[in-house]
């Protein structure tokens, strides 16, 4: 088949792959001037600043991306091992490194709080490892027509609820420690996926294995580099990528099946199936005219968003500085409430402040960092006025990393994103972490890959199944490739 992937973000990049890999003809169209989309990068001044993910999990996923191209990761992206993988640096002063590898992770505890939290922590990885491993086949990497496809699989079902999987994340982590920390260490992945520790089902916990069992990673370079080798991957192997290509509309046979793609003027693609990386919601608004978007993906809840400002400066860090920090601002749940329920921001604002260059020389000048500083912030849903105060708000985060002693004063290059930003980036309510997972708002829930008002189209990327991440991105290439496939042979049946 002729496939259109629109967008060369890490879902369009992927699904191009696995197209590739099944005999398609595939050709992505990407409005950029190179790959990656969310997954960013300034070069200047000799600095390589992300502007996007900076924490990769799960590594195997994006080998499989590779290989279905019958390539090796190696040889076109390197990928480092992070250790310590987080330091956490709570309000009272004290301070966990959450180490790569349970043995080492496990003595960490043991120092950091006793031998009953070292002993829950093995605990608790086998129960994440039993939850990945009976939602990872089934529930994630799954394709789904109806809701009713969640109970196909029943005995993982059942499996779930005897995991607990369907009582409150925080309740779950709090059944292994005692320690308010480590609880907090534990669960406040559940941002991730846009949610509250004390909203989320225990199910998310999928995403604290993720990172704390099969650790974190840095594609050396950044997380740009990951996509420039998966773009160099897909067109050795056969795909065409066209930078600067803006798609205007998506094409169709009346009110029938997709038929391409106007790129403006005179300039018409045709396709038999095309591929959409682009936001859900955008997509439907600007790309389909005419079709409204599912009703979730136009009244359900946004994730929220964050302030984003990267550096590249003079200077080093403070020594006991990682290369991933968090600082959990005082109130945990206070924090979750201001920014999710209420809109606005936190009180005492947890921040991340990454240092890509502790672990990576190729990403500063030699007597410079690079920093990357994070705090989470109200969608665009939200009460901030950010053409009013965006200023302030940034002036703050940068104040307040510099009283957390990184080196702030002496700046070569700078830039920020805030949600207006994201929002001109085509991010739905300008927030890069698409709809929260809410079980409402997850798998048959979640705004499906395709749509049978429009035959041959597909979605990927974060806006669709299965969610948000590096790792779930991946997958959703994958799982839209499956969907081409499903349409080439049921339309080749239909010509019979
Ligand atoms: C600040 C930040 C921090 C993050 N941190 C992490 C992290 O540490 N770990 C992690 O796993 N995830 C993280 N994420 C989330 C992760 O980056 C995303 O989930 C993922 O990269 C989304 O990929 P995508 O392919 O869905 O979308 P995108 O990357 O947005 O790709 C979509 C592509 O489509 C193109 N496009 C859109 N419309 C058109 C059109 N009409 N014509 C042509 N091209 C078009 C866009 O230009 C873009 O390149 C972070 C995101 C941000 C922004």
């Amino acid at each position: 088949m002729r496939v259109l992937v629109i967008g060369a973000g890490l879902g369009g990049l992927s699904a191009a792959a696995h197209l590739v890999g099944d005999g398609h003809e595939v050709t992505v169209l990407e409005r950029g001037s190179s790959p990656g989309g969310r997954a960013g990068i300034i070069e200047q001044d000799g600095f390589r600043l992300d502007t996007g993910p900076t924490v990769l999990t799960m590594p195997n996923l994006l080998a499989d991306t590779f290989r279905a191209v019958d390539r090796e990761m190696a040889d076109y992206v390197t990928i480092d091992t992070v250790d310590p993988m987080y330091r956490a640096v709570f309000d009272d002063g004290s301070v966990l490194h959450v180490r790569h590898g349970r043995a080492a992770m496990t003595e960490e505890i043991r120092e950091f709080a006793n031998a009953r939290e070292a002993g829950a922590f093995n605990e608790f990885c086998e129960w994440l490892t039993e939850l990945y491993e009976l939602e990872m086949p089934r529930f994630i990497e799954a394709n789904y027509d109806s809701a009713f496809d969640l109970l196909k699989p029943w005995r993982a079902m059942l499996d779930l609820v005897r995991h607990g999987a369907f009582g409150a994340l925080d309740s779950k982590v709090a059944t292994f420690f005692e320690d308010e920390r480590l609880r907090r260490v534990f669960s406040f992945q559940s941002m991730y996926a846009g949610l509250a520790p004390r909203e989320a089902l225990a199910l998310y916990s999928v995403i604290t294995y993720m990172d704390t069992v099969a650790g974190v990673f840095a594609p050396r370079g950044g997380m740009h580099a990951v996509a420039t080798g998966l773009a160099r991957a897909v067109t050795e192997a056969g795909a065409a990528i066209r930078y600067d290509t803006d798609v205007l509309r998506i094409l169709r046979n009346g009110e029938g099946a997709v038929s391409g793609v106007d790129l403006g003027g005179d300039d018409r693609l045709p396709a038999d199936a095309v591929v959409c990386n682009a936001d859900l919601p955008v997509a439907y608004r600007t790309l389909l005219g005419g079709v409204e978007a599912p009703r979730v993906a136009r009244r359900g809840r946004y994730s929220p968003s964050c302030l984003l400002w990267v550096a590249g400066v003079r200077g080093a860090p403070p020594v006991s500085a990682a290369v991933h920090n968090f600082h959990f601002g005082e109130d945990f749940d206070e924090a979750f409430k201001a920014v999710i329920k209420r809109g606005v921001r936190m009180p005492d604002p947890s921040t991340l402040v990454s240092i890509a260059s502790i672990g990576d020389p190729t990403r500063a000048p030699e007597g410079c960092s690079t920093l990357y500083a994070l705090e989470p912030m109200p969608n665009l849903d939200g009460k901030l006025d950010w053409s009013r105060n965006g200023a302030r708000y940034v002036d703050d985060l940068k104040h307040r990393v510099g009283q957390l002693g990184y080196p702030v004063d002496d700046v070569v290059v700078e830039r920020t994103f805030d949600p207006l930003d994201w929002e001109s980036m085509g991010m739905e309510r300008g927030t890069p972490f698409s709809l929260s997972h809410t079980f409402r708002q997850t798998g048959p829930f979640r705004p499906g890959n395709i749509d049978k008002r429009v035959p041959g189209l597909v979605f990927t990327g974060s806006s669709t199944l299965p969610g948000v991440g590096v790792p779930m991105v991946l997958i959703s290439g994958k799982l839209a490739a499956r969907r081409v496939d499903h349409y080439a042979r049921t339309t080749s049946l239909l010509r019979l």
